[in-house]
């Protein structure tokens, strides 16, 4: 073997695209909700990869079905098709309310994949001037220029123009704006259940079957971007299963591969038959190497014990934050679903979560951020009760010294 390059985190300035700020510690090894960085210093990991360590690190039965498959077969384009991805389909649509699965590598990809969908759809079966696409302010759906655009953040897509046209944005629970918007040119309204980097906020109850019945009175398509919610992050395989809901098209990614890199867009027979052969594709989506692993996933995680232990650990994380929260008042509200969690700041803290995050670092917790104003969580569904527990003592030590 040759020698290892030493590197560090001055490195990241010198030689990466700043697109990114990384904290100061680079990771080196993990195991379960456990991270060890270059010097050895451990941490407990609340942030998951965001959402998509959803076995922690390391699982031994993921790095079994990566390793098997890699010895197997890694790549075959789709000119063939392959064992992993046909097995992964069959259990998605087994598993869902969908017919049809495409893969891809990223949740932006999927989206886009789910966006051109919905318009070629809407083309061939309706015409061109169907195409307006409606979605919710601060939504976030991926940075591909597509997905900016459909994104309702609009620092993502500024400066990229001239802008895709036919799009527009409503204020995420307000039924009555999207009453407003939607009309026979709409044809997809875009929604996340939980709106998970516009600061962990869930659908009002009732909002989903109002969008849907829009939908249906519209002959609009209704996409769930399911990139951060699915896969038991909430406590049910997606997070449309706790409503009586189904959407047209459904996007995953994220918790997906637990860490690899694959992502799936699930619809019906009647729209899926809109993407004829060359209509659509990707080089990578569908490898064996991401299917293999992301079946073992989806067979580990949609089961009756990991579904049910969500639960369990939400009411054991927010109250541990809630009992922390007590004694400094940090926090004004925990809001989400199973284990995608928002401790909203309070007034007298607005704007700190980034110091929040590193304040936590220091202590070895780490947290995530959903803008400045919401501490993050999105944690492997199979934390240990003993991790969380060092979690709240470690933000309670991180609240204090910022306190001081
Ligand atoms: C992260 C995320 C995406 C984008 O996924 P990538 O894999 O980063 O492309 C899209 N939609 C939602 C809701 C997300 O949270």
């Amino acid at each position: 073997m040759s020698d290892v390059m030493q590197v560090g985190r001055a490195d990241f300035d010198r030689v990466m695209v700043p697109n990114y700020a990384p904290i100061d510690m680079i990771p080196v090894r993990g195991e379960g909700s456990r991270l060890w960085d270059q010097q050895g210093r451990e941490y407990v990991d609340l942030a998951g990869g965001i959402a998509v360590n959803v076995l922690g690190h390391a699982h031994p039965q993921l790095i079994d079905a990566l390793t098997e498959q890699a010895g197997k077969l890694w790549h075959v384009s789709n000119v063939l098709t392959n064992e992993p991805a046909l097995r992964l389909a069959s259990k998605l649509v087994d598993a869902t309310f969908a017919d049809k699965v495409f893969f891809a590598n990223s949740g932006a990809e999927a989206n886009e994949a789910a966006f051109k969908l919905a318009r070629r759809w809407a083309h061939e079966t309706v015409g061109p001037d169907k195409h307006e696409i409606i979605a919710c302010t601060n939504s976030f759906h991926g940075r591909t220029l597509f997905t900016v655009s459909v994104g309702g953040q609009p620092k993502y897509s500024q400066g990229f123009g001239p802008a895709l046209e036919g799009i527009s944005h409503v204020p995420y629970n307000d039924l009555a704006a999207l009453e407003r918007q939607i009309s026979s040119r709409t044809c997809a309204v875009v929604i996340e259940p939980i709106q998970g980097e516009g600061g962990v906020i869930p659908a009002a109850p009732g909002y989903l079957q109002a969008v849907r019945e829009l939908c249906d009175r519209h002959g609009a398509l209704l996409i769930f971007d399911e990139v951060q919610s699915g896969m038991g992050r909430t406590g049910k395989l997606y997070a449309y299963m706790h409503s009586d809901v189904t959407p047209d098209i459904l996007t995953s990614a994220k918790s997906l591969g637990g860490g690899f890199p694959i992502a799936a867009m699930l619809t019906t027979d009647a729209i899926a038959a809109h993407f004829a052969v060359g209509t659509h594709g990707s080089t990578y989506g569908g490898n064996p190497l991401g299917c293999a692993v992301a079946e073992r996933v989806l067979d580990i995680i949609n089961t009756e014990q990991v579904l049910a232990g969500v639960d369990a650990r939400h009411r054991l994380l927010v109250d541990g934050i809630m009992t922390v929260n007590r004694e400094f008042s940090v926090f004004s509200q925990v809001r989400g679903q199973g284990l995608l969690l928002g401790a909203v700041l309070a007034d007298a803290w607005r704007g700190q979560a980034r110091q929040i995050q590193e304040a936590a670092q220091r202590e070895g917790l780490l947290v995530l951020q959903a803008g400045p104003d919401v501490m993050r969580m999105a944690p492997s569904l199979v934390i240990s009760e003993a991790d969380i527990t060092e979690a709240m003592q470690r933000l309670h030590k991180a609240l204090g010294h910022l306190a001081e």
